[in-house]
């Protein structure tokens, strides 16, 4: 179902954020589980490691009677683990075999790039390292997640970027307009239900899944994505990138109404 005027840029709906293209500086947050990876981590690691309630607690979540925060407090202490153990699952994750080029893309261009998840620091950063990505992973720097300590088998979540009136475990959406410049164009890429505040402080949105329903739902505009590839190749189309400034020919999209 497509609602732009311009079928190539894909724009679904129209009542969005307009875009800023020019002078802005574009900046992108990503999600973690199931956007960069192919598979929620954090659901990997209780379905392999914890004790079956972790699945009752989970249902409290869906039903809204809890925030993610307490959701995964009470769902990471069930856990019951060795070191080796818990990285076997993480090491196990498939990643999007996109996202590694795409990463790069960013750096050689100085788009800054943040990740923002409900998911474990000591988690993502493992598997970005997988993916070639190092530096720059210190939580609360160019990742903003969930913190995880380990003591003998039993894991501890805490939560440095939570405070807001929605129990997020980490506000992304808090996150965004904390580090969101005057003049930049705030894209976000996201996948599932724990986005939904995100988007509202997104001027472009590249959503996928239970997020693309949302969107729909809503009439939040947003663009379809599958892989970081497609990504890649609609951001030049949509945001004054580097790239598609030297390239010179990139179409621009049509004026959002
Ligand atoms: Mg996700
Ligand atoms: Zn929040």
């Amino acid at each position: 179902m497509r609602h732009g005027n311009d079928p190539s840029s894909e724009l679904e709906f129209a009542n969005s954020p307009t875009p800023r293209l020019h002078n802005s500086t574009p900046m992108i947050f990503s999600d973690f589980d199931g956007t960069i990876t192919q598979a929620d981590v954090t659901d990997r690691i209780l379905e392999e490691l914890a004790h079956p309630m972790w699945r009752e607690v989970e249902d409290e979540w869906v039903r809204g009677l809890i925030g993610s925060r307490e959701c995964l407090e009470r769902q990471m202490a069930l856990v019951d683990a060795s070191p080796e153990q818990l990285n076997a699952v993480i090491d196990a994750i498939p990643l999007d075999p996109t996202f590694a080029a795409f990463y790069q893309l960013t750096e050689r261009q100085g788009i800054p790039f943040y990740v923002v998840s409900d998911g474990f620091d000591y988690v993502i950063s493992r598997i970005l390292k997988r993916a070639g990505v190092d530096g720059q992973l210190e939580n609360g720097r160019h990742l903003y997640a969930s913190h995880l300590e380990a003591t003998g088998r039993r894991l501890a979540a805490s939560f440095p970027h939570s405070d807001c009136e929605h129990g997020c475990a980490t506000c992304k959406a808090a996150a965004m307009r904390r580090l969101r410049g005057e003049n930049s164009q705030v894209v976000f890429v996201g996948d599932g239900f724990s986005d939904r505040f995100a988007v509202e402080e997104a001027d472009v949105v590249f959503a996928k899944k239970q997020l693309l329903g949302y969107c729909r739902r809503r009439r939040i505009g947003c663009r379809a994505f599958e892989t970081f590839a497609d990504v890649q190749a609609k951001l030049e189309s949509v945001v004054g990138t580097k790239a598609s400034r030297e390239g010179a020919k990139a179409p621009r999209p049509a004026p959002v109404r």
